[in-house]
């Protein structure tokens, strides 16, 4: 790949709730229904070879195969089970400056950044693009119940940025997307609601 090539980096890959859940390594209760035939060595999606005992040593008592797989050393590359909101980095070398176009921003990324912006070089957020907020207008009243939070609820982690960067950082989103940004950070989008340092 020329360094000149335009360059897309994944982060997370995972789901909205991203991987392990506390409540499987917990023993807390057991998976819903749904979701329940991929918590033994089943014959469908148990995604990575290991053993669950449910009489065994913790990790090895946990019956959900993804959460087990992420924790359990004994289940090989099961570390990568250890997954975040999906996003990603876009970026560009342009007269010797890489610019950096990051691709949703959920509520892991702050822990994706940390985890693979210092292997990738990534020294500088030029962009934000938010594909969804994802609302019911139906449910609005009670958006804290249904925002999804895969794609903007890392927002705030964007500021220590801005401060670094001494600039904002501009944010491309669709209208829904953006009402429902401004209900969830006002002060983003209202400087008057800024108790200081949040301008994005
Ligand atoms: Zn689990």
């Amino acid at each position: 790949m020329s360094d000149d090539s335009l360059q897309c980096f994944f982060m997370g890959t995972g789901t909205s709730t991203g991987l392990p859940l506390a409540p499987c390594l917990t023993l807390s209760s057991d998976l819903p229904a749904d979701v329940a035939d991929i918590k033994t060595n089943g014959k469908r999606s148990n995604p990575l070879p290991g053993q669950y005992d449910p009489n065994g040593l913790w990790p090895k008592n946990v019956s959900c195969g993804s959460c087990r797989a992420a924790v359990d050393k004994d289940v090989p590359e099961g570390y990568k089970n250890k997954r975040g909101n999906t996003s990603m980095v876009i970026r560009k070398k342009i007269r010797g400056k890489w610019f950096n176009i990051v691709l949703d921003v959920g509520k892991t990324f702050r822990e994706n950044a940390n985890r693979y912006f210092p292997v990738w070089g990534v020294q500088t957020i030029d962009a934000v693009i938010l594909t969804h907020g994802r609302m019911s207008p139906i449910l609005r009243l009670v958006w804290w119940l249904t925002i999804d939070a895969d794609a903007f609820f890392g927002m705030d982690d964007l500021r220590e940025w801005c401060i670094r960067q001494k600039c904002s950082i501009p944010v491309y989103l669709n209208r829904p997307t953006y009402n429902t940004v401004a209900g969830a950070f006002p002060y983003m989008v209202d400087k008057s609601q800024a108790s200081g340092g949040g301008d994005v």
